[in-house]
């Protein structure tokens, strides 16, 4: 390729409004192009990087044994209302109607659509286990499209689904899927973790989710630093405290806290650190009221919260609730809450003479301590790990806070789909029974985002080589001369006969500006062929990732380059 006719205009500055590190640098290096919030089009050099994903990805999942296919990008109303996905998605799913009035949804995932297609063709046990996978776009009505590729609202994802006759099948299909998930994501030079995921509201179910960490990531993970655990702060778990603890047990007192209704206020009024103060909150879980302890500088986590009181939906209490339930808004503590359902996390379990609110407007109670004080009736791990908590599986690690960019989960769905589906088979005894089910998806447009931000630096990306669009770029830094002119062209032949990726900047600009250029666009081999050079009879190799510079002889440089490529990472 000749950057002479390549459609690739770069930018000296990001556009306005582009926040994450590889949005400015995809759209900089003239990889994307912007077409509206959350919609990007792939430009040629963009368009080869992607295809380098999509084959990385292709060939592993060819290789565990999945079947491509192709589904499509519209598809029909009825199998989402039957899973209650269509009302669950809510304006999250793209929803048109056609001509006729039937309603049709832009895929954000298929299950709907394959489960259904399994099951007319596929009959007995005898059938299974089969996988198929598809690399198609998505669509997601995003509320805030941003960071460039990593949040879009039109995708590119690679999603596979298995199907097998019993637990153990799904498993085996699942560890295969999570092998070649491993192996993708290493081919593609990720730094990345796999971490326990939060299961939702189906419970359960085995699910993990593949991070890339970086600073513009969206998901917080914590990982130990002894083990290898690791998870989704909304799944994770730290070690319960031990307790209670060696501490006299003081009198419970009433004071005043006047207009002092947060945690912060308080504890600023009364000098007393928030971790000794017990949070109250109240929720609705189904028809009843709950109180939720936690210690003052912790967090409720509502995805645990909500498994914790599955399958009651939980809400906050409104302030009509709180009317009625005759307690003050900012004021509330565990005591003598009647007709409430009082859980505790385990760290309440750590601590004592807590400050509380007393019941009562403008007051909070001291000393304050569990079973004399207040009673908890289910003690259950409901508050959200912090960095430096213990780790939850061994004795020797804490806890750290990282943030990343989820770019694959795997999922054991079990009969999530294929039950509400109606998806059967017969088994060995010509018995009915549903197909148990894994989904496992990759955002392949997300991966080309994640590998930016983990891989570039102040001049630009430094594409790991098995995605870099083109292998190397061959750079004659003097356009007026002959012999410059005339070794570089005949390198670039060379190299393109040898099946190198090459582009040669053949255009009329000056050298600082194609050597800004090849930093920007990341090739991982730059060919610099200059008259100070060619004086001593070398061409100079610079490598973009270490910046390592070698001389090479003008008529061994072609020669040189695929060994030269096998050094780069
Ligand atoms: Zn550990």
């Amino acid at each position: 390729m000749r950057a002479s006719q390549l459609f690739a205009r770069t930018l000296r500055d990001a556009p306005a409004g582009e926040e994450a590190p590889s949005a400015q640098l995809l759209l900089r290096g003239a990889f994307v192009r912007k077409v509206m919030a959350g919609v990007y089009t792939f430009l040629p050099l963009g368009l080869r990087v992607l295809r380098k994903v999509e084959g990385i990805v292709r060939e592993e999942m060819d290789a565990a044994g999945a079947q491509e296919c192709l589904m499509p990008g519209m598809v029909p109303s009825e199998p989402w209302k039957a899973t209650g996905r269509w009302q669950a998605y809510g304006e999250d799913m793209f929803k048109l109607t056609d001509r006729a009035g039937r309603e049709i949804g832009l895929g954000p995932t298929h299950e709907e659509v394959i489960t259904p297609i399994v099951d007319a063709d596929f009959s007995s046990y005898r059938d299974l286990p089969v996988n198929l996978y598809q690399i198609q776009w998505k669509y997601r009505d995003e509320p805030r499209p941003r960071s460039g590729l990593i949040r879009g609202r039109e995708f590119l994802m690679k999603d596979a689904y298995s199907f097998d006759k019993d637990a153990d099948g799904l498993r085996e299909a699942y560890r295969k899927m999570v092998e070649a998930y491993r192996r993708i994501f290493e081919r593609c030079g990720l730094d990345f973790r796999v971490v326990e995921a939060d299961p939702g509201l189906i419970g359960g179910d085995v699910n993990h989710e593949f991070m890339a960490p970086a600073d513009i990531g969206e998901d917080l993970f914590v990982h130990c630093t002894a083990c290898d655990y690791a998870a989704n702060v909304q799944a994770a778990s730290s070690r319960a405290p031990e307790g209670p603890p060696d501490e006299d047990l003081q009198p419970m007192n009433v004071v005043e806290t006047p207009g002092r209704a947060t945690i912060e206020a308080v504890s600023e009024f009364l000098e007393i650190p928030p971790e000794r103060m017990l949070k109250c909150l109240l929720y609705r879980a189904g028809d009843g009221l709950v109180a939720v302890l936690v210690p003052g500088d912790r967090e409720v986590n509502e995805g645990k919260l909500a498994r914790a009181l599955a399958p009651s939906a939980v809400e906050m209490l409104t302030d009509e609730d709180f009317r009625r339930a005759g307690l003050v808004r900012g004021f509330v503590g565990p005591q003598g809450l009647e007709g409430v359902t009082v859980i505790a996390d385990p760290h309440v379990r750590a601590g004592a003479n807590w400050v509380t609110g007393a019941n009562k407007e403008d007051h909070h109670a001291t000393g304050v301590n569990v079973d004399r004080d207040f009673r908890v009736d289910r003690w259950e791990d409901v508050s959200t790990v912090q960095d430096g908590d213990p780790c939850p599986r061994c004795d020797e690690g804490t806890l750290r806070v990282g943030r990343a960019i989820e770019v694959g989960h795997t999922f054991q769905l079990g009969t999530r789909y294929s039950e509400p589906l109606r998806a059967r088979f017969l088994d060995e005894d010509g018995k009915e029974r549903e197909f148990l089910m894994g989904c496992y998806g990759i955002g392949v447009s997300r991966i080309v985002a994640a590998v930016v931000e983990q891989h570039h630096d102040d001049a630009g990306i430094v594409w790991p080589k098995a995605l870099a669009p083109f292998d190397a770029v061959v750079i004659p830094t003097n356009m007026d001369q002959e012999d410059v002119i005339r070794t570089a062209e005949a390198l670039y032949g060379e190299l393109r006969d040898r099946g190198t990726e090459v582009v040669i900047d053949d255009r009329e600009v000056g050298a600082g500006v194609k050597f800004a250029d090849a930093e920007l666009i990341g090739f991982p081999l730059a060919l610099v062929v200059g008259s100070r050079g060619l004086a001593s009879g070398v061409v100079e190799a610079k490598f973009r990732a270490t910046g390592d510079r070698r001389d090479l002889p003008v008529g061994e440089a072609a020669e040189a380059v695929p060994g030269l490529l096998a050094e780069a990472p």
